[in-house]
């Protein structure tokens, strides 16, 4: 037993932040689906939408409310009245509801978003968090862009706050803008300052726009902040959010650097990940830390060759401790679908339900037929099975459509838009009427989003109906 490692809690908005963002939607059976995984995954908050931005996502956070009731869930809320009152709407059945309210802080929002003064902005935030905490005795604030505030105005906003009732203090990096020394100091600041800040808890909330989000995150818990803001796949606005699996696994890897805990059950890692990429449809950046399909590629290769004899020798955690399925799984006719599908994942190809049903029924038929199901009899039947331009996604080598909506959205500058993809997209095009192309070494194309690329238009709906509701697009 370790002596005294912090306990950290994790804050999930892979529902509001995530969801929030460019071609990551979701409808609330989808949420409902995720919320059950993060239940799973052991987060200790959900934040489970903006419950006044639209009646889908109240209608799901008073889903998610009903029927997860382990952790906290959070609804977000801007400093007003019917905002709070929306969300306490879609919250007061929860188990352990928690009210979310965000205001800007920083003088260029306060100028030119929101048009209102300093002094003005204190007392919006008061009076907002007072309310809050009239129906909720949970109430976290969020000083939106408070990376950009003036720390001598930020600590004021928070001392008010604290005096209103808060209990967590929320620092958002809303813009990404801050580095992990100076995200350091802020935090020790305000520790400093901001009178009745032993009560409550400190939390960061880090956008990843310069690559910093986890290691922002992480400087501020070495600085006692003792609430972490994360998303899956660090899916969120513009270049997304801190990623909850590198956090929580950069404290399990380093614990003599990062002694901290979490709740969080690192074997639901890959599940959580996966679930998620199926639902918005957006595959895994490849070499995304803890989650890409290559961030433990090495593991075949041992396997395969037998010639080393340690994996410690060069793998600083397992792919099992993030519930990255044995690689040697076989399968048989016991096999289900998720773990068929799961394989065929890792083999490069994602399918959606009704490919995957149908490669299924084949799988079965086959698996009737001979005991075991190795790798190489799965490729010839998704082989067979799959039609050009169907419904594989885009973990496959670009198909003639792909190549058509690349060239169509031009914004999408993927990586994978380099040469040796066009290439081959130029090869399979002339092929097109003959079987598919043996697999290439695959590189994703996504034909109508990219997950951590260009913005794509949304696809949806809610966000833009009013005018007046233009914070929807900031949050925090
Ligand atoms: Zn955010």
């Amino acid at each position: 037993m370790t002596a005294e490692r912090a306990r950290i809690t994790v804050f999930d908005t892979t529902l509001r932040d995530g969801e929030q963002s460019p071609g990551c939607s979701m409808n609330q059976q989808e949420k409902l689906r995720l919320a059950h995984q993060l239940d799973r995954l052991g987060v200790d908050v959900i934040e489970a939408g903006f419950p006044i931005a639209s009646d889908g996502d109240f209608e799901s956070v008073k889903a998610i409310a009903a029927v997860v009731r382990r952790p906290i869930i959070a609804g977000l809320a801007r400093a007003c009245r019917p905002d709070i009152e929306r969300a306490w709407e879609a919250l007061k059945d929860a188990a352990h509801p928690r009210i979310h309210v965000f205001l800007a802080t920083s003088d260029i929002h306060l100028q030119y978003k929101l048009r209102i003064t300093r002094d003005q902005c204190v007392a919006q935030a008061r009076d907002a968090v007072r309310f809050a905490k009239s129906v909720c005795e949970d109430v976290e604030f969020s000083p939106e862009d408070a990376t950009r505030t003036d720390p001598d105005f930020l600590c004021r906003v928070l001392t008010a706050v604290v005096e209103a009732g808060a209990t967590t203090l929320n620092i958002p990096d809303t813009v990404g803008y801050t580095v992990p020394s100076e995200f350091a100091d802020l935090i020790t600041t305000i520790r400093q300052r901001v009178k009745g800040i032993e009560k409550v808890t400190i939390s960061a909330h880090c956008h990843n726009d310069l690559g910093m989000a986890v290691a922002n995150a992480l400087a501020a818990v070495g600085a006692g902040a003792r609430q972490v803001e994360c998303t899956i796949n660090g899916i969120g606005e513009r270049a997304g959010n801190a990623s909850l699996e590198e956090i929580v696994m950069a404290m399990r890897t380093r614990p003599d650097r990062y002694p901290y805990e979490t709740g969080v059950v690192s074997e639901q890692i890959f599940a959580s990940s996966q679930l998620l990429s199926e639902i918005i449809g957006v595959p895994v950046q490849p070499n995304k830390a803890i989650t890409g399909r290559n961030a433990f590629a090495h593991e075949a290769g041992i396997h395969q060759d037998g010639v080393l004899k340690n994996p410690l020798t060069y793998e600083i955690m397992t792919p099992k401790s993030v519930g990255v399925p044995d690689s040697k799984l076989v399968l048989g006719k016991h096999s289900g679908r998720h773990a068929l599908g799961m394989r065929c994942e890792q083999l490069g190809y994602q399918f959606d339900r009704r490919a995957l049903d149908d490669i299924y029924r084949r799988f079965v038929r086959l698996a009737d037929k001979i005991k075991n199901v190795e790798d190489h009899h799965l490729l010839e039947l998704i082989r067979e099975t799959h039609k050009p331009a169907t419904s594989a996604t885009p973990l496959i080598e670009p198909l003639p459509s792909a190549k058509a909506a690349a060239v169509a959205a031009p914004a999408a500058g993927t990586p994978a838009a380099g040469p040796p993809a066009a290439s081959i997209a130029a090869s399979s095009a002339s092929a097109s009427n003959s079987p598919a192309p043996e697999p290439i070494k695959p590189f994703p194309i996504a034909p109508v989003t990219n997950a951590f690329g260009a913005p794509l238009p949304v696809h949806s709906d809610h966000h833009h109906e009013h005018q007046q509701q233009e914070d929807y697009l900031w949050g925090v």
